[in-house]
C-alpha cells in the first residue's frame, strides 16, 4: 500500500451562471492557494486538453491574458500541486483528463495500486504514477456503469483508502466538487454576486482573492454540481465520523482562511496563548517566530505572558527561493536552499534568552539550522516551542511525511522511546536548551473542535479514521530512485 507519489495540493472549481469568462478568476484563485503547492499548476475547461505549467502561478503571468482569451469559458477547474518526489513532472501536474472528465485532487489515495487493478492496471506505471489518474479512471468507469456521479462516488469512497477533495469538469460544461466522508482535507463554497459566480476551493483565501463571499464548508461526503441549472447538492456518504486534518490549522492553511468555522490566524494566535499556559517561560527576554506560519502563535504566546515579541529571524524575500515554503518543496536541496535564507538579526538576539516558536518539527533540519543561526547571533539561551504535537508517524491522508525513518522523532537504533525520551532525543539533535511540544488536546481546544473530530494520526499512530493499519516503508521504498536528502530532517519545522 502507498508506494507511489501522492497528490496533495489545492483545488478550485468556478462556474458563472451569467456566462462570464472565469479564467482570470480561476488564475487569481490558484494564486491565493499557492501556499498549498508550489511545484506546478493547471486549469481545465470543457472540451479542451488541460493547460499545465511548472512552478508558481505567478511565473506564468506573461501568459495570463493569452490563456484567458484562448481558454475563455464560463466554467473551469484548477489545481496547484505539491507532490512527493517521484511525481514532480508536468505529466503528473493536474487537472488530468480521462475521457470526458477532467479531475483536480487534493489528498492521498493510499491504495491506488488496488484501485488500479480494478481499471486494468494500465494507468499506473512507475513512469506516470498518479493516484488521481487511477481514481479518475475508476470513477469514469463507475459513472458509465451507474449513470450518476453521486452513485459512482458512493461506491468509490468504499473502495478508496485515504483522503480527497476533488473538483471535476465534464465536457457538457458542469463543474463538480466532492469532499471525502471524513473531511480530512478542507473545502469551501462561495458566491460572487457580480457575474453570478459559484466557486469551490480548498480554502476561503481563494474566495477572497476573487471577491466572492464564503457561503459554507462543503460537507464531508457531499457532492456539489454547478451548471446552467444552478447549484445542486447531493450527499453521497452519511458517515458521522470526522477527521479534519489538525496540521492544516498549525501549518498548511493560509492565515486569512476560515476553516471549519475557525479563522486560521486567530486560531494560531489562540494556540500560542494556550502554549504559554502549558510552557510559561517567564524568564525569557524575547519571543521570536520562525517565519512565516508560526508568527501568530508567537504573538499569542508573547501577549499571554507579557514578554517582548520581535522578528529576530527573517526570510529573505529577495532571494530566488526565499519566498517559498520549505516543507512542501519535494527535494532536500531545495528545502535547504529555502532554509538558508532565514536570517537572524544579531541586534535583536544578542545576549537574550530567546523563546523561538515554530509550527511543527518534522524532519528537524531547519530547526537545527535555526538554533545554530540564533547561537551565531549571540542568543544566551534558546527555548524552542512547537505548536504541533511530536510527529512520529507518516501521513496517509494528504501531507508528505513519507516515512518514519525521516522524522526527527525516529530513534536511529529503532528502540521504543517514551514521549519524554523522544523529546530529549530531538532536543539534543537540534541543539536547543529546551524543547516543548503542544498537546493534541490543547490544539483542538484552540481550534474549537472536539479532539475526536480531528485527525492526529501523524502524532499518535492511530489510523482508525482511515480504517487501515498502514504498512510502514522506508523513504527509499516509498520514493523509488529519485530519493534525495537521506538524512533525517530535511524540511521545514
Ligand atoms: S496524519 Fe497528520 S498531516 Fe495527515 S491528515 Fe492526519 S493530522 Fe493531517
Amino acid at each position: 500500500m502507498l508506494d507511489r507519489p501522492q497528490e496533495n495540493c489545492g483545488v478550485v472549481g468556478v462556474f458563472s451562471l451569467s456566462g462570464t469568462n472565469v479564467i482570470p478568476m480561476g488564475i487569481d484563485a490558484l494564486r491565493a492557494l499557492q501556499h498549498r503547492g508550489q511545484e506546478a499548476w493547471g486549469l481545465a475547461v470543457p472540451n479542451r486538453k488541460p493547460v499545465k505549467r511548472m512552478g508558481l502561478v505567478s511565473s506564468s503571468s506573461s501568459e495570463f491574458k493569452k490563456l484567458a482569451q484562448e481558454y475563455s469559458s464560463p466554467a473551469a477547474i484548477g489545481h496547484v500541486r505539491y507532490s512527493t518526489v517521484g511525481g514532480g513532472s508536468l505529466e503528473n501536474a493536474q487537472p488530468l483528463k480521462v475521457k470526458d472528465l477532467c479531475v483536480a485532487h487534493n489528498g492521498t489515495i493510499a491504495n491506488a495500486d488496488e484501485i488500479s487493478n480494478m481499471v486494468g492496471g494500465c494507468t499506473f506505471t512507475p513512469q506516470s504514477a498518479s493516484d488521481t489518474l487511477v481514481a479518475a479512471h475508476r470513477l469514469v468507469s463507475l459513472i458509465s456503469e451507474n449513470g450518476k456521479m453521486g452513485k459512482a462516488l458512493s461506491i468509490l469512497k468504499n473502495e478508496m483508502i485515504g483522503s480527497f477533495c476533488f473538483t471535476f469538469i465534464s465536457d457538457d460544461g458542469a463543474v463538480y466538487a466532492a469532499r471525502d466522508p471524513k473531511g480530512f482535507r478542507p473545502m469551501v463554497l462561495g458566491h460572487k454576486k457580480d457575474d453570478d459566480v459559484y466557486i469551490v476551493a480548498s480554502e476561503s483565501s481563494a474566495l477572497s482573492a476573487v471577491g466572492a463571499t464564503l457561503i459554507r464548508n462543503v460537507k464531508p461526503g457531499e457532492l456539489l454540481r454547478i451548471s446552467a441549472e444552478g447549484l445542486e447538492s447531493e450527499i453521497f456518504s452519511t458517515e458521522p465520523e470526522r477527521a479534519h486534518c489538525s496540521f492544516e490549522f498549525t501549518y498548511f492553511a493560509h492565515p486569512s482562511s476560515k476553516m471549519e468555522g475557525a479563522n486560521i490566524y486567530v486560531t494560531r494566535k489562540r494556540i500560542g496563548k494556550m502554549l504559554a499556559r502549558k510552557f510559561p517561560i517567564k524568564d525569557a527576554d524575547l519571543v521570536v517566530p520562525v517565519p512565516d506560519s508560526a508568527r501568530p502563535a508567537a504573538l499569542g504566546y508573547a501577549q499571554e505572558l507579557g514578554i517582548q515579541f520581535d522578528e529576530g529571524l527573517l526570510k529573505d524575500r529577495y532571494s530566488k527561493k526565499g519566498p517559498l515554503r520549505s516543507f512542501i518543496e519535494p527535494h532536500h536541496t531545495e528545502r535547504m536552499e529555502i532554509n538558508r535564507w532565514i536570517m537572524p538579526i544579531r541586534e535583536i538576539i544578542d545576549g537574550k534568552h530567546v523563546v523561538v516558536i515554530d509550527d511543527s518539527l518534522v524532519r528537524g533540519t531547519s530547526s537545527r539550522a535555526i538554533v545554530k543561526a540564533l547561537r551565531r547571533a549571540g542568543a544566551k539561551r534558546i527555548s524552542m516551542l512547537i505548536t504541533y504535537p511530536p510527529i512520529t508517524h507518516p501521513c496517509y491522508a494528504g501531507i508528505d511525511f513519507p516515512s518514519q525513518e525521516e522524522l526527527a522523532t525516529f530513534s536511529p537504533d529503532r528502540r521504543e522511546l517514551s514521549r519524554q525520551e523522544t523529546i530529549e532525543m530531538v532536543r539534543n539533535s537540534i541543539g536547543a536548551d529546551f524543547l516543548g511540544y503542544n498537546s493534541a488536546e490543547n490544539l483542538a481546544d484552540a481550534v474549537g473542535l472536539p479532539a475526536d473530530s480531528m485527525c492526529f494520526a501523524c502524532s499518535t499512530g492511530d489510523y482508525a479514521s482511515l480504517g487501515v493499519t498502514p504498512k510502514f516503508k522506508t523513504r527509499r521504498e516509498m520514493k523509488g530512485d529519485e530519493m534525495d536528502g537521506t538524512e533525517a530532517g530535511a524540511g521545514e519545522g
